[in-house]
């Protein structure tokens, strides 16, 4: 048994590197053996993180063309458009998680759980660190062929003071957490030496944040409230408790339709979940949020007394690919997420051994080139001369429709367009001339630039990558290292990256709303069932299928497990 190394890896002798650390190499049992031979002389990928892109990417490669390593401080990939049904015990923790290491046994991939601290991408080396048996860090180096970098986000916190009072949803910790501190609120709210004041604050929960995640986790609250409350905490009444949600813009599910955001303020009405729109937080302390919002064009402080504050208002980029933006520096423009071009290159990286997938990345794209082109086409379709043009409010809602279906993160924006077109145009039956159109659209351009941070487009890039490499395998057979990065690879094996946007989808409560970009709808029950159905036919594999149902199941016959632990 002692002859069976444990790692795949070993440290050899050498070190390099900027920093001169040990570098790490692919352990080789047998130099003598063929295969052996044949495995240390295939092309080394190594994939940060263990996401929904790095999976999608695990799932759609070909076993045994490359030599797979993964890198990731947590050792499971995580089912997040469940994660808030987690939070309270509507759905076990365990059903969302997939261990890591039975996702890439299909690849024969290595796993490390490491993290990745910044790449030498003369020397393609990754710096990676762990915490040692002793708690020391311990930092070596990993080489690759191939770099996929799919370290998702970290959370926005916008400046905001007093954000360690507020809990995240990113992870099961976090889920965990947030079960924890729910259940700790309803237990200090019962107890007889807690005052009815303090009683208010415990039971007040804030959500900052009205986008998909906040309005799920306020709507998986209530229901819990609502369903399980009286059963297990008679003593609380439902009048004692509040849930609010503190929205910056005007609607919540601003990205969504516009009608399926009023369903949703509409059914939050109805369920007394406080919808603050138009209001930004300033400071949450441990008590209390103070937040202003605008009244009579003025912005008015407020406080909102809080046993609970959910902080849930977008991304933001992680410390490593800011460490890598700062490397990389003028080739990097965007503050929010790396940029890649197309082919999901890393810009300014040596061409074909660096890519970005998922919420970590941005494609470099130009909307209103496409909506000038979609404008041209329909001029060109109705046989005049684009740059003569005028073009109705009813053609710009053709177009809007078009332009929303490709770029959904667009939705918020050409609202505020069909705002503008309206103020040119009040009666909607004039028109406006192709020029200024084309200049409103300049005007906004640089805030559509990125895609949606979806778990939705990391799998469609993860698998996009996953043909192009096996792309490059097929026409390379017997690949090996030194082939895999000459310039142009990428173009002559496989086109250029394309979003296909199939949708969007939020559980509000007994209720949901679907957005499929042109075509919306929400409802009840059915709804509910059909957004049920989305997610089981997506979840990762036939294991956690099973348990999902098992949930579901004990969930309907018993109710929630209102446990901490
Ligand atoms: P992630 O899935 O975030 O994975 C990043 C990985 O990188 C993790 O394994 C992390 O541990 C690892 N990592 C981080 N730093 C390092 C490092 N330095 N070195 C190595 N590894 C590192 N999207 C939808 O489309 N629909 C939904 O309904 C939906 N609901 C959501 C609900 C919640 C609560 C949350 C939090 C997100 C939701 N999303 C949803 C968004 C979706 O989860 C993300 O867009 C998606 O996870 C992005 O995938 P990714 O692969 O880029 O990153």
């Amino acid at each position: 048994i002692s002859d069976i190394p444990v790692s795949e890896h070993a440290l050899s002798p050498k070190r390099g590197g900027p920093k001169n650390l040990p570098i790490a190499s692919v352990l080789v049992d047998d130099e003598d053996s063929p295969d052996m031979a044949a495995q240390r002389d295939k092309p080394k990928m190594v994939i940060l993180g263990t996401g929904w892109g790095s999976v999608a990417l695990l799932k759609t490669l070909h076993a045994g063309d490359y030599h797979v390593t993964v890198v990731s401080p947590v050792n499971h990939f995580l089912f997040t458009p469940m994660l808030p049904s987690a939070t309270v015990g509507t759905l076990e923790f365990r059903s969302l998680v997939e261990p890591i290491r039975r996702i890439i046994h299909r690849v024969k991939g290595h796993f490390l759980q490491a993290e990745a601290e910044s790449v030498d991408f003369s020397e393609k080396l990754v710096e990676v660190s762990q915490l040692d048996s002793s708690g020391n860090k311990v930092h070596f180096y990993l080489p690759y062929d191939k770099l996929v970098i799919g370290v998702g986000s970290s959370t926005n916190p916008h400046g905001v003071k007093g954000l360690e009072h507020c809990h995240f949803l990113k992870s099961i910790n976090d889920a965990q957490q947030i079960k924890n501190t729910v259940l700790h609120n309803l237990e200090l709210a019962c107890l007889p030496t807690t005052p009815d004041e303090e009683r208010k604050r415990l039971l007040s929960f804030v959500v900052s944040g009205g986008g998909p995640t906040g309005v799920e986790f306020a709507a998986e609250l209530y229901d819990m409230l609502n369903e399980d409350l009286l059963r297990s905490f008679p003593r609380i009444l439902r009048n004692e408790i509040s849930v609010h949600i503190i929205q910056s813009r005007g609607h919540i599910l601003n990205t969504y339709d516009e009608a399926l955001s009023k369903f949703a303020e509409e059914r939050f009405a109805h369920d007394q979940v406080e919808v603050l729109t138009n209001s930004r937080v300033k400071e949450v302390r441990p008590d209390k949020i103070l937040f202003t919002q605008m009244e009579d064009g003025k912005p008015v402080t407020k406080e909102l007394p809080m046993g609970f504050c959910l902080w849930s208002t977008g991304v933001a980029q992680t410390e490593f690919c800011k460490t890598l933006a700062k490397q990389l520096g003028d080739s990097q423009n965007n503050r929010h997420a790396l940029e890649t071009d197309t082919h999901l290159r890393l810009i300014g990286a040596p061409l074909g051994d660096v890519y970005a997938i998922g919420d970590c990345s941005t494609v470099q794209n130009n909307i209103a080139d496409h909506l000038t082109t979609f404008l041209r086409t329909m001029a060109w379709e109705k046989g005049k001369d684009p740059e003569k043009m005028h073009i109705t409010f009813k053609e710009w809602r053709e177009v809007a429709q078009r332009v929303k279906k490709r770029f959904p993160q667009a939705t918020d924006h050409l609202r505020r367009l069909d705002r503008l077109f309206e103020a040119y145009d009040k009666d909607k039956s004039g028109t406006l001339d192709f020029g200024e159109l084309h200049e409103l659209l300049v005007q906004i351009d640089n805030k559509l630039t990125s895609l949606p941070a979806t778990a939705q487009r990391a799998n469609q890039q993860g698998q996009y990558l996953g043909r192009k490499f096996n792309k490059i395998a097929s026409a390379l057979p017997g690949l090996r290292a030194n082939e895999v990065d000459y310039d142009g690879l990428d173009e002559a094996v496989y086109k250029a990256f394309e979003y296909h946007h199939m949708g969007s989808l939020a559980y509000i409560g007994n209720a949901a709303v679907f957005d499929f970009g042109g075509m919306s709808f929400s409802g009840g029950l059915l709804a509910v069932y059909l957004w049920r159905s989305i997610y089981f036919a997506q979840s990762v594999s036939f294991r956690t299928r099973i348990l999902l149902a098992m949930d579901w199941t004990k969930r309907a016959l018993f109710g929630r497990d209102l446990v901490s632990y």
